[in-house]
């Protein structure tokens, strides 16, 4: 079932993003050579607890973190650890922020120092694919013009898409429906709908796209070892287009500026 969200409910997940977007800021400045992923997840931890929300990971279905950490071939669902970034390392990170009962979950690949051109050309066009999935997030649109969007990105950087793992509906659980594949054809699928929210996150690898799951159960790595890169916002589908709620990346003076300017690039 599709949960629609009104006006003042996608607020309070905005409340939620905003709070997410803050910690990607903090992860910025704290991913650097030596860190180890154990406390990379305290600080976010404490970060989002001082904020008066809760990690959302941490206890789902188990996971014992608030973060997932995933180095290099990992694509998703690292456990934090005793794992110390090295020099030219990616390292992707996905979190989820429960604010007054709302979810907002965001993911993002980073650099530790200087990475090969290879790892940037997979982070740079992951994230282009990202963005050409949420201009597809529109009212009238279907799911998968979202998912084509994201396939024809990628695949054009020459990168193919972990077809196990979907984005998703958010709201106030982190998993609801619809799923959001990241390959697909235009004009099938769900029909995009006013105040649907969606977490849009194409994960890409450098290899081949198959994928197997480690020891410890949670692990998702390519099984050639390949490179991965995992980029996620949460995106409100609103009269107006898209609307980013997790607006990482982006100076907090700019944010606002650019989610109006992506809200009025096409009319009503
Ligand atoms: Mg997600």
């Amino acid at each position: 079932m599709i949960v629609r969200k009104n006006a003042a409910e996608i607020a309070k997940m905005e409340a939620s993003g905003a709070v997410l977007a803050a910690v990607f800021d903090l992860l910025e400045g704290l991913i650097r050579p030596g860190v180890r992923t154990e406390e990379l997840d305290r600080a976010v931890e404490r970060f989002i607890r001082s904020r008066g929300a809760t990690p959302t990971f941490k206890g789902y279905r188990g996971f014992p973190a608030a973060i997932c950490a995933s180095p290099n071939e990992m694509v998703v669902h690292g456990i934090p650890g005793r794992y110390a970034l090295k020099p030219g390392d990616i390292i992707s990170i996905d979190v989820g922020v429960t604010l007054q009962g709302w979810v907002a979950d965001a993911a993002r690949t980073f650099a530790v120092g200087p990475i090969d051109a290879a790892s940037q050309r997979l982070l740079r066009a992951t994230e282009e694919a990202l963005y050409a999935g949420i201009e597809q997030a529109r009212v009238g649109n279907r799911v998968g013009d979202i998912s084509n969007a994201i396939q024809t990105v990628a695949e054009s950087a020459g990168l193919s898409l972990i077809r196990q793992l979907v984005g998703h509906g958010v709201g106030r659980s982190m998993h609801e429906d619809p799923q959001v594949p990241n390959v697909g054809a235009p004009g099938r699928g769900v029909r995009l709908m006013e105040g649907m929210v969606l977490a849009i996150e194409p994960m890409t690898a450098t290899g081949r796209p198959a994928v197997r799951v480690g020891a410890d159960g949670w692990g998702v790595y390519t099984l050639d070892r390949s490179r991965t890169a995992h980029f996620e916002h949460t995106v409100a589908i609103c009269a107006q287009g898209p609307r980013i709620l997790t607006p990482w990346h982006l100076p907090p003076d700019e944010r606002s500026a650019a989610e109006g300017a992506l809200e009025g690039s096409r009319g009503p």
